[in-house]
């Protein structure tokens, strides 16, 4: 039998009410602010994500799924959304209708991690994009819609981390107090971060080494560098979230490392998943659609890790709940054909029931306990003598009374139950 691909799993069918779950909480806050929903190709060129992502980074260096496609075309199945949906906008005008365009997307994404470190190979997204508007409010109310987003959730002790990354005014200079410092203990640093020294310094401070958090930890710090205008939009930031009781923690390590990323950046840490413990993350990047070749427009996104949020319940969570009770199961007795049972199934699935009967020939007795074993409220059942009377059994399943009643009402008096009752 072929197996699956390593990294790519299945979501099974008692898992997938879970997935529908998040994914319907998600659409509903996210229509509620005011987003709507783009379906961008999970392919695009390479030269898109290459741009977009950033050629020094280690999506683009080692955790792409590209390819060449029958035509000779480099093509990559998206390893993230924003690229692709900055794209979507520019190439579509949507910032003709209006001067600030909320999207979001939701999706799969695809990296060639390793598998054994709990990563996937295809994971799932939810993107948020607010294209237009310099801020600081934007950002605000980005942060604000993911804070109400995870609370929706229902995901409790999320820690809420918060920087400013500066911009092209007064990033240069902290870059090069950053370099000077980083060549004084060059020897203390890995082989990698000699490299990212050269193409990306900001990454050392991404670095996982011991040496190198080390001197990391002891780094000029990037507030001290900002100039007034950043100044002035973090602490704008700052204030309207103290305003709207969003509890957040300036976390000075929070960095991007490509010059499009710029001032407010924001993450979303939940102390109980260990290392990797981050569940949403984003900030402003008023460079990349210029850096994809559209006007220069600002703007501020972020993205959650579906799997990261249900990982996150799960260690949350008390004990599972059990479905409801709800629906009807119709049930033949004796030598009663399958067909009118099909015919009333039919019936009350229209009528907005869910609605089951027995198609493997069980007896009377069989057909019941299978309706008790997949938690239906109601069973109705069809008899010979009672049928040829045109009259049907309908028997409450919890309390186990049962009573006659037309075969023409059934479906009525069913549909008419209160919702409590039936659904
Ligand atoms: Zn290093
Ligand atoms: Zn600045």
């Amino acid at each position: 039998m072929i197996k699956g691909v390593r990294g790519a799993p299945d979501i099974l069918p008692d898992e997938s009410g879970k997935w529908q779950a998040l994914e319907s909480v998600a659409r509903d806050v996210l229509d509620r602010y005011g987003y709507a929903e783009i379906r961008t190709p999970i392919f695009e060129r390479t030269e898109l994500f290459v741009r977009g992502i950033g050629e020094a980074t280690d999506i683009v260096e080692k955790e792409m799924y590209t390819f060449d496609d029958r035509g000779g075309e480099s093509l990559t199945l998206r390893p993230e959304a924003t690229a692709s949906m900055i794209r979507a906008y520019a190439e579509h005008n949507l910032g003709a209708k209006s001067s600030l365009v909320k999207l979001y997307l939701i999706g799969p994404m695809f990296r060639h991690e390793r598998p054994q470190s709990g990563r996937f190979r295809q994971f799932h997204q939810v993107d948020v994009e607010a294209i237009g508007l310099p801020g600081p409010a934007v950002d605000v109310e980005v942060v604000a819609l993911l804070h109400h987003l995870l609370e929706a959730w229902g995901l409790r002790g999320m820690r809420l981390h918060l920087n400013s990354i500066g911009d092209p005014a007064c990033r240069p200079r902290y870059r090069e107090a950053f370099l000077e410092y980083l060549g004084a203990h060059r020897e203390a640093l890995c082989g990698d971060c000699h490299i990212r020294m050269t193409k990306n310094p900001l990454r050392v401070l991404d670095c996982k080494q011991p040496g190198c958090r080390a001197v990391a930890s002891e780094a000029p710090a990037l507030s001290g560098y900002l100039c007034d205008a950043c100044r002035a939009h973090f602490s704008e930031v700052c204030a309207s979230l103290d305003a709207l009781r969003i509890a957040y923690e300036v976390d000075e390590r929070l960095v991007r490392g490509l010059d499009y990323y710029t001032r407010t950046t924001f993450e979303f840490l939940n102390p109980a998943l260990g290392a990797q413990n981050a569940v949403a993350g984003g900030g402003r990047y008023d460079g990349l659609v210029e850096e994809l070749g559209g006007r220069p427009t600002p703007s501020i996104g972020f993205a959650v890790g579906e799997e990261r949020i249900l990982t996150s319940l799960a260690v949350q969570a008390g004990p599972v709940e059990t479905p409801p009770i709800t629906g009807v199961y119709v049930a033949t007795a004796g030598a009663v054909e399958l067909r009118p049972a099909m015919e009333l199934t039919q019936i009350l699935r229209r009528r907005g029931l869910r609605a089951a009967l027995d198609l493997e020939g069980r007896s009377l007795k069989g057909q019941l306990r299978q309706a008790n074993k997949d938690r239906f409220r109601y069973s109705v059942i069809l008899g010979t003598e009672e049928l040829a009377r045109g009259r049907v059994t309908l028997k409450d399943m919890i309390g186990g009374a049962q009573q006659e009643v037309p075969l023409a009402e059934v479906a009525d008096r069913l549909a008419a139950l209160p919702e409590r009752e039936i659904v």
